[in-house]
């Protein structure tokens, strides 16, 4: 599933972004997925298993999966010249190959999922069950940039929080990956539990570049709501509302370091009735992703 990002794909000036695209996935590459978005960000390693307690008290290290399988990168022609600059420095970087590398350092797996970024015809990141893919598109990353741009950011900035965004989308995408290939349970929306597994790994893994990422993808999910009128919403779609994106991603921000993040609700981000809440929601989201991934997780 898509992100859903709406787009009217112009860009004119997505050349510029070429220009910062060397800084891209680098640290981290990781895709939104939905079992068909894509996003990108990287795992750094695991997170100290004291984290929780349920972790602990359930399955021991003998519980441990046989590693079968790696992050595998693969490289596509660009059918639209308009992405070949972008691709190129994408290959040349090897960006998408040090993603792989993070996560299989992190991760084991039952088999090979495959890492690509192309020109899709249209703004969206997935992960595809049948073919074990995890997708990025380039008109994702266009669709970031001009969306930061239409809000009134300089084309420099725009840049910037085009890759972080797309790395909350990457690790989003990731989480679909997860929760298939682990055959993970899931007992909510799953579109939530990738949004919740992105932003555990990028608080938790990356630290503040991680929370850059997910702060970034907020901004992206406000602009959206404050573009689409309410009778452009889609209620039947499994993403939740980009406004209820927003307030999650705040709240997982928050509830990571209520004292750090106060200004989320001191300066009126964050309804103060909401981020009472957010430290034992965030608690909870890691809590299960930790657990969840413990007897797939390399030690190091
Ligand atoms: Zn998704």
């Amino acid at each position: 599933m898509p992100i859903s990002f709406e787009t009217d794909s112009k860009s004119r000036n997505f050349i510029n972004l070429l220009l910062v695209a060397a800084g891209f996935l680098l640290v981290s590459a990781c895709v939104f997925s939905t079992g068909k978005e894509p996003d990108k960000n990287d795992v750094k390693a695991p997170s100290s298993p004291a984290a929780s307690p349920s972790a602990t008290t359930k399955s021991a290290d003998s519980s441990k999966k046989e590693d079968k399988g790696d992050f595998v990168v693969r490289h596509l022609t660009v059918a639209n010249s308009r992405y070949e600059e972008i691709d190129r420095k994408i290959r040349n970087e090897k960006l998408l190959e040090k993603a792989a590398d993070d996560l299989n350092k992190a991760l084991i797996l039952p088999k090979d999922i495959y890492l690509q970024s192309k020109d899709c015809g249209e703004p969206n990141a997935q992960f595809d069950p049948e073919t074990e893919t995890i997708t990025v598109c380039y008109e994702l990353m266009e669709h970031f940039y001009q969306l930061y741009r239409s809000d009134g950011m300089k084309p420099e900035d725009a840049d910037k929080k085009m890759f972080q965004a797309v790395r909350f989308a990457f690790l989003h995408e990731v989480g679909h990956a997860l929760i298939f290939n682990y055959d993970l349970p899931v007992t909510g929306n799953e579109e939530d539990a990738a949004d919740r597994c992105s932003s555990y790994i990028n608080i938790e893994e990356l630290g503040d570049e991680g929370v850059k990422n997910v702060l970034a993808a907020a901004d992206a999910f406000h602009i959206e709501s404050k573009q689409s009128s309410s009778t452009k919403r889609d209620l039947a779609d499994e993403h939740l509302l980009q406004e209820q994106r927003f307030y999650n991603s705040l709240c997982m921000i928050y509830g990571s370091d209520a004292e750090k993040y106060q200004y989320f609700v001191t300066d009126g981000y964050l309804p103060k009735e909401r981020a009472v809440r957010c430290p034992m929601e965030y608690q909870r989201a890691v809590d299960s992703w930790v657990n969840l991934l413990k007897p797939w997780r390399k030690d190091r």
